[in-house]
């Protein structure tokens, strides 16, 4: 895979609500195998941003590129097939499902039989329903939650459910994952989990988008920055250039 190719592109794309310019003529590249951080102050425009590239909000300007088609107009469903998906700022978890079941609704949709179908035993084929839980299972060890796999979703930490939220993303195995704040709410050691296991799924050749105010997790793993502030890009670099960056540390000193 080439290193420098574009998995996302992002082209001065504008969303308003009313009179409020939420995105202003934001651009920027996620590059394959790498971390790209969308950092800035509370209500600069960073879950809008991840709205619209889920087909959440339609931009009144711009291109969403993925690869080099055009995404704009399309449902979530579809720009989901096509490899992009997220998570929310609050967590979205189906709590009287198992923890198993959870990932299992992340997978229907790459198999053909629907996933109330295979949760009631019907139409799906067992080599199927024993194929999807097998994937199941091992994205739970891929995160940490083997252990938990048979309870329900709903006693688990809040910590725990985030990390069963990322592990139903990448269960599609997108090419793009959106991560809006994933740290938020988090112990100090379930941050260094996180951490880690973001670079892991770096590793597999999913490109992440972080939004996330948690500073250290940003300047550690993130391989460039761009930062938001009032709906515009006003930096993008690397964590170092992004830390000597006067204007950035007063868009926060300000905050
Ligand atoms: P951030 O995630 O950076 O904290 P948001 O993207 O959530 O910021 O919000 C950016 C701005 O857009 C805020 O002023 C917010 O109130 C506004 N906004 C977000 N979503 C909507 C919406 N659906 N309708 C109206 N205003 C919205
Ligand atoms: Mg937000």
């Amino acid at each position: 895979q080439n290193e420098s190719t574009n998995v996302l592109s992002v082209k001065d794309v504008t969303m308003k609500f009313g009179g409020l310019t939420a995105v202003n003529d934001l651009s920027f590249d996620l590059k394959s195998h790498t971390i790209h951080g969308l950092i800035g102050p509370n209500g600069c425009g960073k879950s809008t941003t991840i709205n619209v590239l889920t087909g959440i909000y339609k931009p009144q300007q711009g291109q969403v590129l993925i690869g080099s088609e055009n995404i704009v107009g399309l449902t979530t469903e579809v720009i989901a097939k096509k490899g992009m998906v997220r998570t929310f700022q609050n967590l979205q978890l189906f709590s009287g499902l198992t923890v198993l079941e959870n990932v299992m609704v992340g997978l229907h949709s790459s198999y053909k039989s629907n996933l109330l179908s295979i949760l009631l035993g019907l139409n799906s084929t067992k080599k199927e329903e024993r194929d999807i839980k097998a994937s199941a299972y091992h994205l739970l060890e891929f995160v940490g939650l083997e252990k938990q796999a048979f309870k329900k979703a709903g006693s688990l930490s809040y910590g725990q459910g985030r990390f069963l939220e990322i592990a139903r993303a990448i269960a599609t195995k997108p090419k793009v994952l959106l991560l809006d704040e994933p740290a938020a709410g988090l112990n100090h050691s379930e941050i260094l989990s996180m951490m880690e296991m973001i670079l892991k799924i770096k590793k597999i050749y999913i490109a992440i988008l972080l939004v996330e105010h948690h500073m250290d997790m940003v300047m550690n793993i993130c391989d460039e920055i761009t930062v938001l502030n009032f709906g515009q890009k006003i930096a993008a670099g690397t964590p170092t250039e992004i830390q000597n960056h006067p204007e950035v540390m007063e868009s926060y000193l300000g905050n």
